[in-house]
């Protein structure tokens, strides 16, 4: 199972100035899917830029209605489905992504909706893919139908937190994460109304206790805050394996998985 980051920014300045990439990332088979979670401007072309195929897909999730993290998500469904030819796929995302809220979104066209299966997700809800589970978690961010995402496929969890403010909720659902993804926006305590800043990303990562922590939607002023020093200071704090992610990282994720207890084990 490979996680790969199609981008390492967000927020409004790093995107429209592509300081750093924007594709989201894809999670490759995970229970024999591959999956793109919140394809932003350019999440096309980076996932060939990194040697993947976006027809290879079987499923793509958009956490929000925010252009960061929903642009490439048609385009996707396209190359998923090869051109809307085939009944293939499945597109997970919030309440404003699918059918549009109050002021926020759609962001996925009727014509793009008619062909993947399509499963709206509020906080607290999970949908089943065979083996995989994917749970929306909560947030407090502009999206008031914003989610986050949990994977989970046998007793393997990583967790995605998408743009949220830091809430108590964020400890208790993350709580069982082997891998943590979190949008960091900025650095130290600096705080961003509606998202994690340094400070409170440490206080996750001491809450959920992950094997890796990685932080990911960059904003300008971390990424020009060195980043990798943060997640080393966050490292250094809390005892954990903590990483800035860059854009095209690749992590092996079978690496995180819990080992599977022997039979003497078990016995004793
Ligand atoms: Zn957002």
């Amino acid at each position: 199972m490979k996680l790969t980051f199609l981008g390492s920014g967000g927020g409004r300045f790093a995107t429209i100035t592509q300081k750093r990439m924007t594709g989201g990332f894809r999670i490759d088979d995970i229970d024999g899917k591959n999956i793109h979670i919140d394809p932003g401007p350019g999440a096309l072309v980076r996932t060939y830029q990194f040697g993947l195929s976006p027809l290879k897909l079987n499923g793509v999730l958009v956490s929000h209605s925010h252009t960061d993290h929903y642009t490439d998500a048609e385009v996707l469904i396209e190359a998923m489905t090869r051109g809307m030819t085939w009944k293939k796929g499945f597109l997970v995302g919030s309440k404003s992504v699918i059918d549009g809220y109050e002021r926020w979104g759609p962001c996925i066209s009727k014509y793009h909706k008619s062909i993947p299966r399509v499963n709206i997700l509020e906080a607290g809800e999970t949908v089943k893919i065979d083996k995989l589970r994917v749970t929306a978690t909560s947030t407090k961010h502009g999206d008031p139908k914003a989610v986050g995402f949990k994977f989970q496929v046998d007793d393997f969890i990583i967790s995605y937190t998408s743009d949220t403010g830091y809430i108590p909720e964020l400890a208790r659902e993350h709580k069982d994460a082997d891998v943590l993804i979190a949008s960091v926006i900025r650095p130290d305590g600096d705080r961003l109304h509606g998202h994690l800043c340094a400070d409170d990303f440490q206080k996750l990562v001491e809450e959920v206790s992950p094997k890796l922590a990685i932080m990911t939607h960059l904003g300008m002023k971390l990424i020009m805050n060195h980043p990798d020093q943060e997640a080393e200071r966050i490292k250094k704090n809390t005892g954990k394996q903590v990483i800035a992610a860059r854009d095209g990282m690749e992590i092996d994720l079978d690496e995180f998985r819990p080992k599977q207890q022997t039979l003497d084990e078990f016995k004793s």
